[in-house]
């Protein structure tokens, strides 16, 4: 392909994704292949010779798109929204034809610069304390991580080196190796928390214990407290907590105030997972939700899921970026740099070394949305969300589980575990629409999230339309 015949088929292909982006809503949300359905459809080895990019355009409907789940249908209520928006796609088209990585500040000032400049941006629309702003004059920031998943390992992994310098500093003549003090290490989340987190112990090495919650889904002060003092008399030391702020059962809450206040006192880390709700907190009616967070550490959510911004952009603040660069700094020559020291090298904040020019498409997006924009996008999603759950109301079959904060619903039949796991199946084999369930303190329940940005009012309508069908036959 030269230059030429790229203006032509990027052209192509750039029309090909605005028809499929407005007509979505034509296509089956979820696929009906079954597994291996692909193999059948493409030759089992690489073409010889180069084929005509008009043979390739032709095997996205015949080859691809059959398997899609269309996650930005209206009719997709499954997991979490993942957001796309045109002005994150233009964006990364601009990113990869850049196509730099961007390590460290020499590799390609610009990528680090303006991740370091609107971090800041997203920082103080979400209220955040001064001290997680790199602008502030400490030593805090902003990074985008690819995902939630790995903010929360960055951050353990930090707590367990900081935890690691401390003990050796308290006790300056024992010689112990590090994993013998690890092995006493203990880190806390709740038991509604993301499966990463369990994860993130997993891989750190580190005793991960999930703490019941009340009756709101909340991990509560008292909880972790009792937890610390039982640990500590045991001879462990309590180094990390991860709390949840919207959890992905059932969008609840943490009580970070309480936590964050027993996490001071004991001098532990904690890191607030915020994936999903935390773009909710650009609004002023939100932001109370994020009181407490001035206890943390770190603070972590996804634009990618709810700020329109596509995959991959997980923003990430710490109040000390000497912890991460500490926890993960190595410094080859072929690294070095004259400036060093004076902007960040991203590489000591992160796991991997290479880096997307990420920062482009959280630029765009908020400077063409605007931060108005971006409040009435979640202001939408809110409003559907709370208009699907007066229809459950209005329906004596069904019962709501939790409460409706956010763009998720939580619900169910006012039946057995049984009878709702079938409705679910039954809905999912109809295939108008698409969600999956949840289970909590052993109650099975059905989770419609409101995830296309096209979402409108007659989409919620439609999905009910379509439950209470499948319910009638069951
Ligand atoms: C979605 C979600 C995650 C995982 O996000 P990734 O970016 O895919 O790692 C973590 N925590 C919560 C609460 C989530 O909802």
């Amino acid at each position: 392909m030269d230059a030429d015949e790229f203006r032509r088929c990027g052209k192509e292909m750039v029309d090909f994704v605005a028809d499929y982006l407005e007509n979505i809503r034509d296509r089956r949300v979820f696929p009906s292949v079954q597994p291996g359905y692909l193999r059948q459809l493409i030759p089992d080895q690489a073409p010889e010779d180069g084929e005509r990019w008009e043979d390739v355009f032709k095997d996205i409907e015949r080859v691809i798109m059959p398997g899609v789940t269309h996650w930005h249908s209206p009719q997709f209520h499954a997991y979490y929204p993942t957001a796309n928006s045109y002005p994150a796609i233009v964006a990364d088209i601009l990113s990869d034809s850049i196509g730099c990585i961007g390590f460290s500040w020499a590799s390609s000032p610009a990528c680090t610069e303006l991740e370091v400049v609107v971090m800041d941006w997203l920082g103080k629309m979400l209220d955040l304390p001064e001290e997680f702003l790199s602008g502030s004059g400490g030593y805090g920031g902003g990074v985008i991580q690819s995902t939630a998943s790995e903010a929360t390992l960055v951050a353990l992994l930090s707590a367990r080196v900081r935890e690691i310098n401390n003990f050796k500093k308290a006790k300056p003549d024992i010689k112990v190796e590090n994993g013998v003090i690890m092995s006493k290490f203990v880190a806390y989340c709740s038991e509604q928390s993301h499966s990463s987190v369990e994860r993130a112990g997993l891989i750190a090495s580190i005793k991960m214990r999930a703490l019941p919650t009340d009756e709101d889904c909340s991990l509560r002060g008292q909880t972790l407290q009792d937890a610390i003092d039982e640990d500590r008399a045991n001879g462990l030391i309590p180094i990390f907590v991860c709390a949840t702020l919207g959890t992905t059962n059932s969008c609840a809450f943490d009580n970070v105030l309480e936590v964050g206040a027993v996490c001071n006192k004991e001098g532990i880390w904690m890191h607030i997972d915020a994936a999903y709700a935390g773009s909710a907190f650009i609004c002023p009616e939100f932001r109370p939700l994020l009181d407490g967070v001035q206890y943390a550490e770190s603070f972590n959510f996804n634009p990618h899921k709810w700020l329109n911004v596509n995959f991959d952009c997980s923003a990430m603040w710490v109040k000390n970026s000497y912890l991460l660069s500490e926890a993960f700094n190595v410094d080859p020559l072929y690294l070095k740099h004259e400036n060093q020291g004076k902007m960040p090298d991203y590489r000591h904040w992160h796991i991997p070394l290479g880096r997307r020019f990420r920062s482009l498409k959280l630029w765009f997006v908020l400077r063409m949305y605007g931060q108005k924009g971006l409040q009435e996008c979640i202001r939408k999603d809110v409003r559907l969300a709370h208009e699907f759950e007066e229809l459950v109301k209005s329906d004596d079959r069904f019962e709501i589980f939790g409460k409706v904060v956010m763009g998720l619903v939580c619900f169910r039949l006012k039946k057995s575990n049984e009878i709702n796991e079938k409705l679910l199946k039954e809905i999912n084999t109809d295939g108008r629409i698409h969600m999956v369930p949840a289970k909590v303190k052993d109650i099975y329940f059905l989770r419609l999230a409101i995830c296309a940005s096209r979402s409108n009012s007659g989409d919620v309508t439609f999905a009910w339309k379509v439950i209470q069908e499948v319910t009638e036959k069951l």
